[in-house]
């Protein structure tokens, strides 16, 4: 929508093709509904380096339409923003719905024509150049330059079914290994059901293999029916998807901003100050009250047990559980689960400024289907606005 609109902008003749009966099936589900449009916490250079090695190749796409522009241009169209922890930029009024109809709007002033229904199955190639396209209904598109934005090959029910990368392979492009990226983790412990829709807040998460540590984080989180979720575990999933399969534990600090002799000080405190309380009652300010029943089951001390009777060794045994609560890692689920799809067209086989493929003449790439995924935080998102931005202004010009 973004490359179509700006190569409508510049007067170009647009037709943007979409197999599903409407646009933005995927953007509409975009931060549980509220578009975490971008994010605002980091200059260009700062914003290519959170995509890894290939971060480099948005530099000139993000100087040219970076998270400022993006957000002048929906400021400019009527969509709220707001800026929320870690740089998040997200709709101000809560709703999607509200970066689609500014896309639209956008091309609406462009003129930009939209097929819906209409499934590309098959591109024609003639020489070093696509000639037409060829889609489900038998219909012929023929055009001057085409632009292929079909994403990845995640949440495949929204229309993302990664058709462009077999595309682009039989164009002569090589498409980098494929994974699902950012997914929640699953997890193999019972205790997992009990804890089900509890939010962490600022807690730290450690990955292991064996006794290493080869994660480290802290942030936001909450369980699911069979694992966890919520913005650390998700952007934690990458780098613990390349340990699997093995045995991966993760450890859950509950309380990071005490060590664990400070942690120890303050339970015993609390416990001075209500000596006659139950223990069941008693570590609601140092945890969520979901957890506290489990920790002090875990601890293997009696809840109905009064906090003076409580022994150094047991107290120990609940602070040792509060910050180093430890689970098993069963897997990551799949692509159905993944918010993106690591991997994608070669980025040494496309022109970094205007998204040009270097092997068909008349074809440019924009959005997920470049080998460019980022962490959770609107990094994802702003591949396909800078890069979109490219492609439709290079496509568009005369
Ligand atoms: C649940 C979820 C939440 C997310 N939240 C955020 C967020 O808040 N912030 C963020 O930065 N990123 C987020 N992302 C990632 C972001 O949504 C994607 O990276 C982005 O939508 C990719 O855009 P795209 O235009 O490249 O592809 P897509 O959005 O996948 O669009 C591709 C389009 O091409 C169409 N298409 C595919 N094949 C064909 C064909 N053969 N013929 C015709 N049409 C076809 C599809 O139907 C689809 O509409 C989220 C992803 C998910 C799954």
């Amino acid at each position: 929508m973004m490359a179509a609109g700006r190569a409508g902008e510049l007067g170009a003749r647009v037709l943007l093709i979409e197999k599903n009966d409407r646009l933005g099936t995927k953007l509409l589900i975009t931060g549980h509904g509220r578009c975490n449009i971008t994010n605002k916490a980091a200059s260009s250079r700062e914003m290519a380096s959170m995509y890894g090695k290939n971060g480099k190749f948005l530099l000139s796409a993000l100087s040219r339409f970076g998270a400022g522009d993006i957000i002048d241009f929906f400021e400019s169209r009527g969509v709220k923003t707001k800026v929320e922890k870690g740089g998040r930029v997200m709709t101000g009024s809560g709703n999607a719905g509200d970066v689609l109809d500014a896309l639209a709007g956008y091309m609406a002033e462009g003129r930009v024509d939209v097929k819906l229904n209409a499934e590309v199955r098959k591109i024609v190639r003639q020489g070093n150049r696509i000639e037409k396209l060829v889609l489900a209904a038998g219909e012929e598109v023929a055009a001057g330059r085409f632009v292929i934005t079909t994403g990845g090959k995640s949440y495949p029910a929204t229309g993302s079914t990664g058709d462009g990368y077999g595309w682009a392979q039989r164009l002569g492009h090589t498409v980098a290994p494929l994974s699902p990226s950012l997914t929640p983790v699953l997890l193999k412990d019972a205790i997992v059901k009990e804890l089900e829709g509890l939010s962490l807040r600022d807690v730290r998460l450690s990955a292991y293999k064996g006794v290493t540590r080869f994660a480290s984080g802290i942030g936001d989180a909450i369980f699911t029916a069979n694992g966890m979720s919520g913005p650390l575990v998700i952007n934690m999933s990458r780098s613990i998807g390349k340990e699997l399969p093995g045995e991966v534990a993760l450890k859950i600090d509950f309380v990071p901003d005490l060590d664990f002799t400070a942690l120890d000080m303050n339970i015993l405190k609390g416990f001075q100050e209500g000596p006659n309380r139950l223990l069941k009652n008693s570590l609601d300010e140092l945890l969520p009250q979901k957890l506290c029943p489990v920790i002090v089951r875990l601890a293997m001390i009696d809840s109905e047990k009064k906090v003076n009777c409580v022994t150094k060794e047991e107290r120990k045994r609940l602070a040792r559980l509060m910050k180093e609560f430890s689970l098993q890692v069963a897997g990551l689920p799949g692509f159905d689960k993944a918010v993106v799809t690591a991997g994608g067209i070669e980025l040494c086989e496309v022109e970094p400024k205007t998204m040009r493929s270097k092997l068909i003449e008349n074809l440019y790439f924009a959005g997920e289907i470049l080998d460019i995924d980022g962490p959770t935080g609107g990094y994802n998102l702003q591949v396909c606005w800078s890069t979109g931005y490219a492609a439709g202004e290079a496509a568009g010009s005369r």
